[in-house]
């Protein structure tokens, strides 16, 4: 566990400390420190029935730990606790807010824009969709069947239709099904995924951007898990070429707190037109009182967001800026080298059924069986036996179609195979990959 943000926390405190001296003596409420103290082991003795998302042997979900700076930093604006809704309750994290998500899009390609921080990627996608819905009414949503799940129910929330679009064996949006669809019009936005949750597979942009000028559609790009990818310099040919397109997108999402080392509770939304700020006019009686300056909760959905959370962004920002090239790119490249070795062992052995190759970090595979149902059992049986052994990885349903040459008999079409998936997200995970690997063939034994 990396404890090395308290030394930068105490010297931080003292410094904020600094700036607020010459105030009368106001007796804070001092905490009841014993009583404070055991609430507080008690929570830390629950807290150890976690897997340990902080160590390179965690390589199952999508976690990620932030940077000791972001978590020095959220700490220390901790002490004033600032809102970002209006800079009233937060003037100096909503201006460093603006910085940070002006780094964000300027990694995109933008200067002019609209965009702000959010409590998530869910949030950001639904804003999106949102402003999409404005400015096509009555028209449909459209996202791949392995976009993320929340799209399909975020336009139910705005009352939008919503179809979704055949993937190829690759998990990409398929741009055959993609064409018919909009051939058959009432298409008004393209939701287009940098970057699946579950594969890491990247959605051709290039050739959706293509689409647009036949079919003329909004094109939103949920790169809440793979954005940041624009940075790296090892993607492969046609992801690269999908990443170089990012510009084109009317919106993006990407979140921090997935890969840009932020604790959670952070994510960003991003238009290409300032002027759709005009869908967010509101006239609230009580917050914007102090400034002529723009305050954040006139272009966004929520109102109370965490100041926290900016000061954190722009400290790691600060440290690890956002170029190609850059240290922080680097420790995706690594995350991505290592998905590859661990994809090259598991294609070459035997017992397994090796998914897509991976595209970013993520690695899916099947193991090989009769049935479809003995491999899912089998899939289980392994990810028990590597937790046992230490080694956390995933479980995941995936459609048989990803893993061709499997085989499985009476399998259909569509029918959902349990399977292991490892995302390979810390730039540790690299050192680790061969003893990672090691660890998973132990644990599928003498499986044949
Ligand atoms: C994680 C993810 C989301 C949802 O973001 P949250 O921050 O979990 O709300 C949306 N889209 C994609 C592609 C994701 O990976």
């Amino acid at each position: 566990m990396n404890d090395s943000f308290l030394d930068l926390l105490v010297p931080a405190l003292d410094r904020l400390k600094d700036q607020f001296v010459g105030l009368p003596e106001a007796r804070l409420q001092p905490p009841a420190m014993a009583e404070a103290a055991a609430a507080l082991d008690e929570a830390t003795r629950r807290m150890g029935d976690n897997y340990p998302y902080f160590h390179p042997l965690y390589a199952g979900q999508m976690l990620k730990p932030p940077h000791p700076a972001a978590r020095a930093a959220y700490a220390m604006a901790m002490a004033l606790n600032p809102n970002n809704h209006a800079l009233d309750g937060g003037r100096a994290s909503s201006r460093m807010e603006v910085e940070a998500v002006r780094e964000i899009a300027g990694m995109f390609g933008w200067t002019e824009f609209l965009g702000h921080l959010t409590s998530g990627g869910t949030f950001a996608n639904l804003e999106a969709l949102w402003v999409a819905g404005q400015m096509a009414p009555g028209k449909k949503i459209v996202a791949s069947e392995q976009a993320h799940y929340t799209h399909n129910r975020i336009s139910a929330v705005l009352k939008l239709d919503y179809a979704s679009v055949a993937t190829d064996e690759r998990g990409r949006m398929d741009l055959g099904a993609l064409e018919q669809l909009l051939a058959s019009g009432g298409v008004g936005t393209v939701v287009v995924t940098l970057g699946t949750t579950a594969l890491g597979a990247v959605d051709p942009l290039d050739e959706i951007v293509a689409l647009r000028q036949k079919y003329g559609f909004r094109l939103h790009v949920d790169a809440a898990y793979g954005g940041y990818f624009r940075l790296v310099s090892n993607l492969g040919a046609e992801a690269a070429r999908a990443f170089a397109q990012i510009s084109e997108a009317d919106s993006i999402v990407v979140d921090p707190h997935k890969h840009g080392l932020q604790p959670y509770g952070c994510g960003c939304v991003l238009f290409r037109d300032p002027a759709m700020g005009r869908w967010y006019k509101h006239d609230s009686p009580y917050t914007y009182f102090t400034s002529q300056e723009m305050h954040l909760g006139e272009i966004s959905l929520e109102c109370s967001r965490a100041g926290a959370s900016a000061v954190a962004l722009w400290t790691t920002q600060r440290l690890l800026p956002l170029k190609r090239g850059g240290a922080f790119g680097r420790g995706l490249e690594q995350g991505r080298a290592a998905a590859g070795q661990l994809y090259r062992k598991i294609a070459s052995d035997r017992r397994f059924v090796a998914g897509p190759a991976p595209e970013l970090d993520i690695v899916v595979w099947a193991v090989q069986a009769h049935t479809l149902d003995e491999s899912s059992r089998r899939a289980q049986e392994i990810f028990d036996r590597a937790a046992e052994g230490g080694l956390h990885l995933a479980l995941a349903h995936l459609s048989g179609k990803f893993f061709a040459g499997a085989g499985w008999q009476g399998a259909s079409e569509d029918s959902k195979v349990t399977c292991l998936r490892s995302v390979l997200m810390k730039p540790e995970h690299l050192a680790w990959v061969e003893e990672i690997g090691r660890r998973i063939q132990q644990a599928a034994g003498n499986l044949e």
